[in-house]
């Protein structure tokens, strides 16, 4: 892409609303547009990130055996009504009228919608387990939207839903699914601790809530001072190693871990405890037959007796992770992109762009990168050399790649890297050779 015919609205001053430094960086790198209170329009840039990181979470959830499903965003209030939800959600809830005064909704959560999809189909213990994901818009009247997409009304959720005839079974569907956030987090550079979390309205008896520590965080959360130092990529597991997963999951959990609510002083030696802030990007639950009861999602066991299946439920925070990557990785320059979730992978600078060297030079580069498919974004834009690095600082490529007459006399490129600042002076081949890579 061309800096110059690129639609990424940078700007220079800090937005007063914008309290914590991602939303700051959010709106300065032109990565999304408030449209209302807490809902934003996603401009080229800020989107493509948003579909690098959905392509992770997607990826992952494949691997575990989930299988991608689209429910719509807006549903009909009258299987809320089914699940006992429609009165108990409260003002969260958007309720939406249609022109037949139908009482229809926008869609916060979608535990009714698939039970009742599943119901519909399912009918024998033969076709269970099953693993149903979206990943959708969704909708909740926050009281108090901040933070940008941290907290919005609209926002992007992977949630997905597990059936299975037995507790036991339903426990292994929860472990696969501890095992895919944890390998989900990892891939976006991020460390996201599994804290033993309260089940809220959702309700049920098995509950993690995947954290990231960060001072901005809202929620206070409790865990050992071992998680700070914990690989928990759990590395070598296979989904179907169901005794090797649980001995993972196990072993885990062990290590103390807890949100506010679930927190128990008394469990932990206060000399290991670590109190910290921390953004909840994932929420996992095991609640049994709190919707297959009501919504009548029973099968038949191999003694022909119906059966009420048990189901768990795993939300992922897709657009709020965009804010907590940053909050996770930026400095006082700007944004900090992990390679795996950045919009390029490299910055590349003409210094002089009425120089027909450098012009020459930079238009065989961005060829180079196109053909290898090397996402890259050219500044070739008429500015100066001073706001030309101001920006590519701000919006956190990995890599910058500069070109000017001065070096390309000695037939070299600066390359730098974002995260370390390291700056080397390589031949322009050796430069595309190592980003190459
Ligand atoms: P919170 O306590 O932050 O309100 P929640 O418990 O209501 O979260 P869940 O219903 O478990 O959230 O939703 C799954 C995930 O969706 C959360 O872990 C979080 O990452 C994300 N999420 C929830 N509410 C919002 C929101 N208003 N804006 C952006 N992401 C959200
Ligand atoms: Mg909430």
């Amino acid at each position: 892409m061309r800096f110059s015919e690129y639609f990424l609205p940078t700007l220079r001053d800090v937005p007063k609303e914008a309290e914590i430094v991602s939303h700051r960086y959010m709106l300065r790198a032109g990565l999304v547009q408030q449209t209302s209170a807490g809902i934003y329009a996603w401009l080229p840039m800020g989107y493509k990130v948003l579909r690098k990181i959905e392509q992770i979470v997607r990826e992952e959830q494949d691997k575990s055996g989930a299988q991608e499903v689209l429910m719509p965003t807006i549903q009909s209030a009258d299987l809320w009504k089914k699940s006992g939800r429609y009165d108990d959600y409260g003002q969260e809830m958007l309720r939406i009228q249609d022109r037949h005064e139908r009482e229809m909704l926008f869609g916060p959560t979608n535990e009714e919608m698939i039970t009742e999809i599943f119901a519909t189909h399912v009918k024998s213990y033969r076709d269970l387990p099953k693993n149903l994901y979206h990943i959708q818009w969704k909708f909740r009247d926050e009281i108090r939207p901040r933070f940008g997409v941290m907290r919005g009304r609209e926002f992007l959720m992977k949630d997905a839903y597990s059936f299975d005839l037995t507790k036991e079974d339903a426990k292994y569907a929860y472990q696969k699914m501890f095992l895919a956030y944890l390998r989900t987090y990892k891939r976006m550079g991020l460390k996201a601790i599994p804290m033993a979390a309260d089940t809220g309205p959702i309700g049920g008896d098995l509950s993690h809530e995947f954290i990231i520590l960060a001072d901005t965080g809202e929620s206070e959360v409790f865990a050992h001072k071992d998680w700070l130092e914990k690989d928990i990529t759990g590395q070598g597991i296979q989904y179907s190693d169901r005794e090797g997963l649980n001995a993972y999951y196990e072993e885990l959990t062990s290590i103390y871990a807890a949100t506010d609510d679930k927190h128990d002083p008394s469990a932990i030696d206060a000399s290991n405890l670590v109190t910290a802030r921390g953004i909840e990007v994932g929420h996992i639950f095991y609640f049994g037959t709190k919707y297959s009861e009501p919504m009548n999602a029973r099968v038949q066991d191999s003694n022909g007796d119906m059966v009420t299946v048990h189901m768990g439920s795993y939300g992922v925070g897709v657009s709020r992770l965009i804010g907590a990557i940053i909050e996770a990785s930026h400095d006082s320059e700007g944004i900090i992109w992990p390679e795996e979730v950045a919009p390029f992978k490299i910055g590349l600078i003409n210094l002089k762009v009425d120089d027909a060297g450098c012009r020459e030079a930079c238009e065989k580069i961005y060829a180079d990168c196109q053909e290898q498919g090397i996402e890259v974004l050219y500044d070739d834009r008429d500015e100066r050399a001073g706001t030309k690095f101001k920006d590519m600082d701000l919006i956190g490529l990995p890599w910058q790649m500069t070109i000017g007459p001065k070096g390309l006399e000695k037939g070299v490129a600066e390359v730098k890297n974002r995260k370390t600042g390291e700056k080397s002076e390589v031949s322009i081949e050796a430069a595309m050779t190592k980003l190459a890579a």
